[in-house]
């Protein structure tokens, strides 16, 4: 059994919804589970459509419903016919109906709650799963749909819900894996769930990846494909590096250090459940399916000529400098930092110390007045906006000698603001003004990777 993941490109249009069945049906004797985002940009248009209902512009939002649903109805048209596209196209419009029902409860309050929000971002991945589930169909792949919001079963933080695993796994047990024995292939929607009342639910944005980490994990698959628009995971972000190379083969640390600071190719929380079971990640093409992708496993062979595997970065995010106003013999100091920040629910990325002093960064800024005026209570603190991370990640980083230097010296112009290493040892990051990035990235990638041509094992 194998969990197919599609991402928004690769159910963007009809052409696209063709091509990934294609690559399904060719996978049939793998008993897929197929995972489907919702078409490219719709999540997007949905959140914006809920926002101009509370602005109470309806006739902007029900515009947007409009185009929603003519959207779909292209992919029937392109796809469908007959009977098959009647009934389709039927289904279209109800959904649109009730797009706009939504739209006209939050203009009359004038209020979007997180509950409203999920109503209107589930129906992307709805809408998409279904027709590629007809088409499926279409080319005698036997096969079956299933709401996702009966099999995963969450709390009730909307839009980012977290997922409940006993009873999704209970879930799972019941309503697919008898389908999956039957010869069917499932296909169900990333993203998106339900509470145990049956209220519908997200589980954040980019969470398609997750969704499928976890069917995975709990029906205990033998892979978690991943296929998205480019070859796998490569040695950087190749919107901002045209010649990142692809990395065959990694860690499952370091693809979760990757994600987690940046690399938009994994949602960060993808990698947990995979581990967790000890089943393979792979990264794969949609458009190009006859790539083999990147493989992430627990222990990839190390290969000593090998220190780094990928850069990532992350933008947007706040730098502070907190310094104790006890100069002397700061017991505790980190101990009440910490709490400030735990107390308003911020993730704290980085982190340098000293004894009285420490830097961290955070990219939810949502409470940081908060934590400042509380900080200031017992340390001068300095905000620094607009910076961003960069990070250098590869297992055997913690075994090579000199690879800071390396780094630094290949941008030794650049100002940097923090550095840090992770306790995992196998990455090294600092902290730059975002203007900086594409720069930084560029010349990092110069220096590290201009002459990894002999580790064809590794890198392609
Ligand atoms: P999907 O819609 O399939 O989930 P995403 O847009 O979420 O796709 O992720 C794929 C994109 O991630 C790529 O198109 C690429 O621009 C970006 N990306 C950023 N860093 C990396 C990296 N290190 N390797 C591959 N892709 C990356
Ligand atoms: N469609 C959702 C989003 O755009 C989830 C995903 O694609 O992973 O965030
Ligand atoms: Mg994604």
């Amino acid at each position: 059994m194998i969990i197919m993941k599609f991402g928004g490109t690769s159910v963007e249009d009809a052409k696209a919804i063709a091509n990934v069945a294609e690559i399904v049906k060719r996978n049939v004797a793998n008993s897929p589970v197929v995972v489907s985002s919702a078409c490219a940009g719709i999540t997007n248009q949905l959140l914006k459509t809920a926002s101009l209902a509370q602005q109470g512009n309806k006739d902007a939002a029900l515009e947007n419903v409009a185009a929603i649903e003519s959207r779909h109805k292209k992919i029937v048209k392109d796809l469908f016919e007959g009977e098959t596209a009647k009934s389709l196209n039927k289904h279209l419009a109800a959904c649109a109906e009730e797009l706009a029902a939504l739209v006209n409860g939050v203009a009359v309050l004038g209020e979007l709650t997180p509950r409203s929000i999920d109503a209107f971002a589930a129906y992307g991945e709805r809408l998409s799963s279904f027709l590629l589930q007809y088409y499926l169909d279409k080319i005698d792949v036997r096969s079956v749909w299933i709401d996702a919001r009966k099999i995963i079963i969450t709390d009730d933080k909307f839009t980012k819900a977290a997922v409940q695993l006993d009873l999704t796994e209970f879930k799972l047990r019941n309503f697919v894996l008898p389908k999956v024995v039957t010869g069917h292939v499932v296909v169900t929607q990333g993203f998106i769930g339900a509470t145990e009342q049956g209220i519908t639910t997200t589980i954040g944005r980019g969470g398609s990846d997750y969704s499928a980490a976890i069917i995975g994990a709990l029906i205990g698959a033998d892979e978690i494909q991943i296929w998205t628009d480019v070859d796998g995971i490569l040695t950087a972000d190749p919107s901002v590096v045209k010649d990142a190379k692809k990395i065959k083969v990694m860690s499952f640390n370091e693809a979760s250090e990757l994600a987690y600071f940046g690399a938009r190719v994994l949602h960060p929380d993808t990698i947990m459940p995979a581990v967790s079971k000890n089943i393979p990640v792979r990264v794969l093409n949609s458009k190009r399916p006859s790539s083999t992708g990147t493989l992430i496993v627990t222990k990839p062979k190390i290969d000593n000529r090998c220190f780094v595997k990928s850069i990532a970065y992350k933008e947007g995010v706040t730098l502070i400098g907190i310094v104790s106003s006890r100069m002397f013999l700061a017991h505790g100091f980190l101990e009440q930092v910490f709490t400030v920040f735990d107390k308003h629910q911020t993730t704290v990325h980085t982190v340098a110390t000293s004894e009285v002093s420490i830097s961290v960064t955070v990219d939810d800024s949502k409470n940081l007045d908060s934590i400042v005026r509380e900080l200031r209570a017992f340390a001068t603190v300095t905000v620094a906006e607009k910076k961003a991370i960069i990070c250098v990640v590869g297992d055997n980083l913690r075994n090579v000698p000199g690879v800071a230097a390396r780094v630094l010296s290949s941008i030794s112009e650049i100002n940097i603001n923090m550095i840090s290493q992770g306790a995992s040892e196998i990455n090294f990051s600092f902290v730059v003004d975002e203007d900086n990035v594409d720069d930084v990235v560029r010349r990092l990638h110069r220096e590290l990777f201009s002459d990894v041509t002999a580790l064809t094992e590794i890198f392609e």
